[in-house]
């Protein structure tokens, strides 16, 4: 049978449009059809946005920090507008950049929604029908409110990036990353900053310790952290939104932020139509390889709710082409995935917590907190973690974690060693780097604990 394309991929975000660029790159006749702006979550309203606003947040300290060491500088006040207009150019330019990908390599673009008809069809808004050898489903995920009546009015993360204005006062809810990490940006930027978590600490699911450091830091640095605290109600009132907590206290903020989760971008896709299967959560269920219930149809990235970070979905993509295009079965490695959460200061990680990997046997754990040089010398009590976490077997590292200025950058070089199964010997071995934060991860000579 003749397909109008090889490939038809529905989603141009970062993994599709990299799965669509590698496959016309290898010779197949390839569309993309994408119904909002090129570039998806990362590139729009996602980690582009939101690292150009850390950038942004951090001045302030930096600034006094500055006269700490000697320079007469005045801190003037921050203009929103100047920075927004500058934030979208670079977004429209980043757009512009992903456009051209496609387009210089042969795809053909859609610039609308596209849902599947049969296993090898999609329809596009307009109504017309392109058949496919292979379809790939890259339509990403988008963030959920709880269902809290008031909440309509609210925020999500997509919105801080088109704000008219900086609010004065903000409430967010929730833990995660994006909550976390917009705490600290609205913060540095001199709002006053609420943030309610349900549970006992924020970042759950990483190391105890790490995480620890990050919320008291957090609270150090001005956010008003509340635990064990949800919104029990809302509603808008002059100026802002009267909220009422679960522990009963009320109070107004401009702004009310749910940072409470994402979910995949799988409605009204034709899904059930064509027969693909979805999970609990409305994610696509996918093999090893990314194929769907329907053989011909494929889906990468945070519509299938594995590890929603944007270079997972990139390899998603990478190992779909070579699948299915190259001949060469390729299975995704989601294993030791370096991660980095952009607070202040920057938590970096890769491997097991210390909590998981004491679930696994007997371990050995190095960690040291100290006042860096740079910070502490400027006044500042702020702290850094450095630790691994190590099997007292077999010797290798099973988790490093890394709370400090600059956590992300340094997590991707010590992934490369852990991803390799570097052994805490083979760490000791390796010559420290003087003076830095970092080089105590090769320095740390005794474990504060064993398990
Ligand atoms: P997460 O799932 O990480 O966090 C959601 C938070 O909201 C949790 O703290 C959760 O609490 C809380 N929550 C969920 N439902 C409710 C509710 N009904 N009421 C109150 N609190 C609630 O989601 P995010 O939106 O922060 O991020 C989504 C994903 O995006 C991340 O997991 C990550 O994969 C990716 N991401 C990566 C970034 C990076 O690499 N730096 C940056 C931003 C996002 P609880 O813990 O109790 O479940």
């Amino acid at each position: 049978m003749a397909f109008d394309y090889d490939l038809f991929v529905i989603g141009g975000g970062s993994g599709g449009v990299r799965a669509a660029r590698v496959a016309a790159q290898g010779g197949a006749k390839v569309a993309l059809a994408e119904e909002s702006r090129y570039g998806g979550t990362c590139v729009i309203r996602g980690c582009v946005p939101k690292k150009l606003m850390v950038f942004a947040s951090e001045f302030p300290t930096a600034l006094s920090e500055a006269r700490a060491y000697g320079w007469e500088v005045a801190q003037g006040p921050f203009d929103w507008a100047v920075f927004r207009a500058r934030l979208h150019a670079e977004l429209d330019r980043l757009e512009g950049v992903y456009r051209g990908i496609l387009g210089n390599n042969g795809v053909t673009t859609y610039d609308m929604r596209a849902r599947l008809i049969d296993p090898h069809t999609v329809e596009l808004a307009d109504g017309t029908r392109h058949s496919a050898r292979h379809i790939l489903i890259a339509t990403g995920g988008h963030p959920v409110k709880p269902d809290l009546p008031g909440a309509e009015h609210a925020l999500v993360s997509d919105d801080l990036f088109l704000m008219e204005r900086m609010p004065k006062s903000i409430l967010i809810v929730g833990g995660g990353y994006i909550a976390c990490e917009f705490a600290c940006i609205l913060n540095g930027l001199g709002v006053e900053v609420t943030q309610f978590y349900r549970g006992a600490q924020v970042l759950r699911g990483f190391d105890e310790e790490a995480r620890g450091l990050v919320a008291e830091e957090m609270a150090a640095s001005g956010v008003g952290l509340r635990l064990n605290t949800n919104i029990a109600a809302m509603e808008k009132v002059a100026g802002g939104y009267r909220v009422t907590d679960t522990n009963g206290r009320e109070a107004v903020h401009e702004e009310v932020l749910f940072a409470t989760g994402r979910a995949p971008n799988t409605a009204d896709l034709g899904l059930e139509v064509a027969g693909v299967a979805v999970g609990r959560k409305g994610e696509i269920v996918v093999d090893d390889y990314s194929q769907t219930s329907v053989p011909s149809v494929y889906a990468i990235g945070d519509v299938t709710d594995r590890v929603n970070l944007t270079p997972v979905a990139i390899r998603e993509g990478m190992a779909f082409v070579e699948t299915v295009f190259g001949g060469n079965p390729t299975p995704v490695d989601h294993d030791l995935i370096p991660t980095a959460i952009f607070t202040q200061p920057e938590m970096g990680t890769v491997g097991l917590s210390e909590e998981a990997a004491r679930e696994r046997g007997p371990i050995e754990v190095y960690a040291t907190s100290f006042k860096p040089m740079r910070e502490s010398f400027a006044g500042r009590t702020t702290r850094v973690l450095m630790k691994l976490v190590v099997c007292a077997e077999t010797r290798r590292v099973l988790g490093c974690h890394i709370v400090a200025p600059g956590a992300g950058e340094m997590i991707q070089l010590a992934g490369i060693a852990v991803k390799m199964g570097a052994t805490k010997e083979d760490f000791d071995r390796t010559v420290a780097v003087h003076p830095t934060m970092s080089e105590e991860i090769v320095t740390m000579k005794t474990p504060v604990r064993t398990a």
